[in-house]
């Protein structure tokens, strides 16, 4: 008995070892840099230009026929009147009618070019929803420190400070070494195939294979992961796919008088809620892994050791990430039953009945195994279950050891001063993902700092660029350039 409790006893310290060894370990990843020294720049007049960029009411609607082509080409009018040196000095292109490539030669032009991406097109505003906003939505006013409306933030505040930042640079006399190239499609929002896709297969026809793309859809987050004070810049290194499953079921019909046991409605009620019942598993993998990689460090010692001993520690970390739905998102396929539809009248048995669950792939997932997932869970042949079209896998992980996540993570350091950097699963669809036939280090990143409540906004109701940290962003791309090309 004695030996058994010694043999525990050096067995607990043991373990206690390892933890307290492992944790000691893990140490900061973060690149040590100087703080730039940042541009003069005049922020009345950056706030003013963008602000009424948020005039051109540059919508994607879903019905094709909605398009507004006239706010499109105002919009590239204004952009070649207000950023005369850009047009001066950069190749403008147009690709799929309303898409805009510019190419700023390098002073080495062999060299791989840099390509920032951003996108021109908007969400619509809600109807219903016009008079909850502070300021009217494409009425492009400055207030309170903010430049108010839809795009300011997604995504006409990055065109704008890309923009901003070469029309800046070309004032110095600036050149690039290697070519710089900006791509900003015009329907982002509705998948990018008449923009991305076209500009995507241009650069292929051309050869050019960028050194790196840098798009959004990652943001400098302020309160978000609990145990961090300091505001971590999330650079998305890859992207979750998205699959619409169908569950259709088709009944005989008749009066609702006699009924079967279960009509079609209620059959495939019960696939739904099987499958809401039933969720793909959670995995802390990949993006998600590496972010904590790249945070634990910095976070006070119970975290830090929770997260430098996953091997001990993994089932209460995961716990915990997904008791709220925005964590839950970056550790597992989710699953959103989105649609249901069946049934013509009261007192008719429906000969027909469908549900959509929408699902957002996590990498290591494939559009084919939640399909099959679903066929497991819910294992009833009357169920018909077929993916919709336009499901998208999802996308690689960009490298995180080369020179290209280097360039941005020491260009945030330098630019927002004690912020530390991590990778970042983006949970949403981007522009980015068609530019992955042209190089593997595609990052996605906003210059901007944004807390829980700014990101509602996207999409939402008062959506808000500050003017500060507008004035960032542009500081940000100036820095970027400048660091990506060097100075000749
Ligand atoms: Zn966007």
């Amino acid at each position: 008995m004695k030996r058994i409790l010694t043999l525990l006893a050096f067995g607990a310290l043991a373990v206690i070892a390892v933890l307290l060894m492992r944790t000691l370990r893990f140490g900061s990843k973060q690149i040590q840099v100087q703080p730039a020294a940042p541009v003069v720049l005049d922020r009345q007049a950056l706030a003013t230009r963008l602000a009424q960029a948020l005039q051109f009411q540059t919508i994607s609607h879903q019905d094709p026929g909605q398009f507004d082509r006239e706010q499109f080409l105002g919009l590239h009018n204004y952009l070649a009147e207000q950023f005369p040196l850009v047009h001066a000095h950069l190749k403008r292109e147009t690709v799929g009618d309303f898409s805009l490539l510019y190419t700023w030669e390098g002073a080495e032009p062999t060299r791989k070019p840099v390509l920032l991406l951003a996108h021109m097109d908007v969400v619509p505003v809600e109807p219903g929803t016009e008079d909850k906003w502070r300021y009217p939505p494409f009425a492009g006013r400055i207030a309170e420190g903010f430049i108010w409306g839809r795009g300011s933030v997604d995504d006409k505040g990055s065109v704008f400070a890309i923009l901003e930042a070469v029309e800046t640079l070309l004032r110095a006399g600036f050149q690039p070494r290697a070519p710089v190239l900006l791509a900003f499609g015009h329907d982002e929002e509705i998948g990018g195939e008449r923009g991305a896709q076209q500009i995507v297969a241009l650069l292929q026809s051309r050869r050019i294979q960028p050194e790196y793309v840098l798009d959004e859809g990652g943001a400098i987050i302020q309160g978000m992961i609990p145990g961090i004070a300091v505001p971590v810049a999330a650079v998305g290194i890859a992207e979750k796919g998205s699959v619409s499953v169908e569950l259709s079921v088709r009944a005989p019909g008749g009066h609702s008088s006699s009924p079967p046991p279960h009509t079609a409605v209620g059959t495939v009620s019960a696939a739904v809620q099987r499958v809401e019942d039933n969720q793909m598993p959670v995995e802390l993998r990949g993006a998600t892994l590496r972010l904590f990689e790249a945070v634990g460090p910095e976070m006070p010692f119970a975290y830090r050791l929770a997260l430098a001993n996953l091997w001990l520690f993994r089932a209460v970390v995961e716990r915990q990430l997904v008791s709220t739905p925005a964590t839950n998102a970056t550790v597992r396929t989710t699953t959103a039953a989105t649609m249901i539809e069946g049934g013509v009248k009261e007192n008719v048995l429906p000969t027909n009945a469908r549900a959509v669950i929408n699902f957002r792939i996590l990498p290591g997932d494939s559009v084919d195994s939640v399909v099959e997932h679903v066929r497991r869970i819910v294992n009833d042949a009357q169920v018909e279950i077929r993916p919709l079209p336009g499901a998208r896998e999802p996308t690689a992980d960009a490298p995180m050891d080369g020179p290209s996540f280097s360039v941005v993570a020491r260009t945030i350091r330098e630019v927002f001063p004690g912020t530390i950097v991590g990778p970042y699963l983006t949970i949403g669809g981007t522009d980015a993902r068609s530019y992955e036939p042209l190089t593997q280090n595609i990052y996605r990143f906003t210059p901007i700092i944004a807390d829980p409540s700014d990101l509602i906004r996207i999409h939402g109701i008062n959506e808000r660029m500050s003017v500060e940290n507008f004035e960032h962003a542009v500081q940000f791309f100036v820095q970027l350039i400048k660091n990506s090309g060097g100075a000749r």
